[in-house]
């Protein structure tokens, strides 16, 4: 647009009219002075008023385009001025235009980048969502793993406690019945021992407690002393000579 603008001023302000005029006008007055020479003087008076008249008026003309060619002058810079502020704003609107532009362009592609973040985070979202049930999945199978283990191991444990509590009673009952029956042997002999001793201390004739005991040599039956019948001549237990 500026630059189709600026030859169309360079015409404009080219000052080649009043140029003209002004030459046009000092060669007429040349070949109007070498016919007042040569004129009679009643004519040549005549002339010279119509002359000046004609001066004047081409004075005035001139005076008249001058002040055209200033005014027109004074409009064209006028109007140049105006161009050229308009110029000048249509340079500053189109540097401002063209750094809106930029401007957008450069809001557009952080958007685009913006909107590439949040899908990217979006997605990472959905990954650590799918990871965290994952987690949460392996985590309740650990965790149900653990309690049975943990009820396994309590199982066992007891188990073993009650093998050994088992095994401990299992051993005592031996070894009580071992006692029982070392017991029951060492009542056995007791009760023999027990029996012997009464049968010692028994009189083998009247099976009463001995009085006065009488011992047989040597089968060594014992008698009461007034139950002779039993030891003299023969033992009355075993038929043993005396
Ligand atoms: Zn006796
Ligand atoms: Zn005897």
């Amino acid at each position: 647009m500026l630059i189709n603008k600026l030859p169309l001023l360079e015409q404009t302000q080219s000052p080649k009219p009043s140029h003209k005029t002004k030459l046009h006008f000092e060669n007429t007055s040349y070949l109007q002075g070498e016919k007042f020479y040569k004129q009679p003087l009643v004519q040549k008076q005549k002339r010279q008023l119509s002359i000046m008249k004609s001066q004047t008026e081409i004075k005035k003309q001139i005076q008249s385009i001058t002040d055209d060619s200033v005014s027109k002058r004074m409009q064209q810079s006028k109007q140049q001025q105006e161009f050229q502020s308009v110029d000048k704003l249509q340079l500053e609107f189109e540097s401002k235009y063209q750094e809106q532009n930029r401007t957008i362009e450069d809001l557009k592609l952080e958007n685009i980048k913006l909107k590439m973040q949040l899908e990217e985070q979006e997605q990472q979202i959905i990954y650590l969502k799918i990871i965290n049930s994952d987690l949460r999945q392996q985590i309740e199978i650990s965790s149900t793993d653990i309690q049975i283990k943990r009820i396994e191991q309590e199982y066992k444990d007891t188990y073993r406690r009650m093998d050994e509590t088992l095994r401990k009673a299992i051993d005592e009952n031996y070894e009580s019945q071992i006692k029982m029956k070392n017991l029951q042997i060492k009542s056995q002999q007791l009760e023999q021992f027990t029996f012997m001793f009464k049968q010692q201390l028994t009189c083998k004739f009247c099976r009463k407690e001995l009085h006065n005991t009488i011992t047989v040599i040597p089968c060594a039956h014992n008698y009461c002393q007034r139950c002779v019948s039993g030891y003299v001549g023969r033992c009355f237990a075993c038929n043993d000579d005396v």
